[in-house]
């Protein structure tokens, strides 16, 4: 079977890869932005046959699947479309964040519609940005869960980029479940909507700088100092990227089971204070990155909104990787990789 995946490169997605070549089911036909970045991934996955590359500059415009899609559509089982900004560093909320997202979705649905004839299941990685009413985030009394919205606008989305951000993922995968009712789509879909997703690099010679978005909070508290204020508690959950690369393959092995469905992948609340508690235990980092104030966060989960994924563990089976090990796996990899001391 045949998978197309957007965004090859992104730190979720070679993880996606990784499983999908390991499982010996699928080949993979990923997106990548240049030629440069296509083999250095080819290197990381040993030239394997089985994955090749398209390029598809800027998802932005509107017909840039197009080319890709005209010539391996027809061989095309699958669609996991994960290529969307995920950075707060930017100038233009619309252009850099929210308009890729739409049109980069709106783009790969229709030219799945259009030249996937044998088309079986779509995935789109969402997000629980797409989810979350960041205004009630912080309300014991919210429940969100699978059927919830982001009911923000336009206008809120455009005071700051975490606003923008979140309302980009809302717009994307909204616009999936849309046009998939105007265009008669004939194909299953789930969205995959993760919480701050930490874990690994798939290959260490990832885990260099500054790391993706969600692993950079972590990097950030391995280069911490003794005595470094640690007090800012983001408002998270967090889930393993390997898990979330898992979630976006059982689709594909289970079609009709997930059709329609959003994952809604969340183990744990977590605080800073949470993360600097686990970093801590290590032996190689204890006594050499900042404290705070040991185990200030452990009632964090009683001060937020509920996530209730009740549904979605009961689709997926299998028991997600826990804080601790995610967080130690992310920090033990960039002790391996960086000269952090
Ligand atoms: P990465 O930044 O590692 O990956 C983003 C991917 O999207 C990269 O392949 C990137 O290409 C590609 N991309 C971004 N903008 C464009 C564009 N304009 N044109 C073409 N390609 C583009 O992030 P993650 O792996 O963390 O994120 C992957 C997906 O998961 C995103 O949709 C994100 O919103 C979602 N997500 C992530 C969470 C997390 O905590 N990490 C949580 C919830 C959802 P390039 O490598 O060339 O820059």
């Amino acid at each position: 079977k045949t998978v197309f995946l957007s965004g090859a490169t992104g730190f979720i997605a070679q993880h996606i890869v990784k499983q999908l070549l390991d499982s010996g089911k699928f080949k993979v036909i990923g997106s990548v932005r240049s030629e440069d970045k296509a083999n250095s991934l080819a290197k990381n996955f040993n030239n394997n046959p089985d994955l090749s590359f398209v390029y598809v500059k800027d998802i932005s415009d509107p017909v840039a699947f197009d080319e890709a899609f005209k010539e391996h559509g027809s061989k095309l089982d699958y669609v996991i479309h994960s290529a969307s900004p995920f950075t707060f560093d930017i100038t233009d909320i619309q252009k850099d964040l929210i308009t890729p997202a739409k049109i980069g979705s709106a783009g790969i649905f229709k030219a799945s519609v259009k030249y996937a004839p044998n088309l079986k299941h779509f995935v789109v990685t969402s997000s629980f940005a797409a989810i979350v009413n960041a205004s009630k985030a912080a309300d014991p009394n919210t429940v969100f869960d699978e059927s919830s919205w982001n009911p923000s606008t336009l206008e809120e989305a455009l005071q700051n980029e975490f606003n923008g951000y979140r309302y980009s993922k809302k717009i994307a995968e909204k616009t999936i479940w849309d046009l998939s009712k105007e265009l008669k789509s004939k194909f299953n879909i789930t969205a995959v909507n993760p919480v701050f997703v930490f874990g690994p690099q798939c290959f260490d010679s990832s885990a260099t700088g500054n790391l993706n978005t969600s692993c950079e909070f972590i990097n950030k508290l391995v280069h911490s100092k003794i005595g470094d204020d640690v007090s800012s508690s983001i408002n998270g959950a967090a889930i393993d990227v390997r898990d979330v690369a898992r979630a976006h393959i059982e689709p594909l092995l289970n079609s009709e089971k997930f059709n329609g469905q959003r994952l809604l992948l969340s183990d744990v609340r977590f605080g800073n204070q949470t993360l600097v508690d686990i970093l801590n235990e290590l032996p190689e980092l204890e006594g050499k990155i900042a404290k705070g104030v040991p185990h200030s966060d452990e009632n964090i989960a009683a001060t937020k909104a509920k996530i209730v994924n009740d549904k979605t563990k009961e689709l997926l089976g299998f028991k997600f990787i826990s804080l601790e090990d995610s967080v130690q796996d992310t920090a033990n990899q960039i002790l391996r990789v960086q000269n952090v001391f």
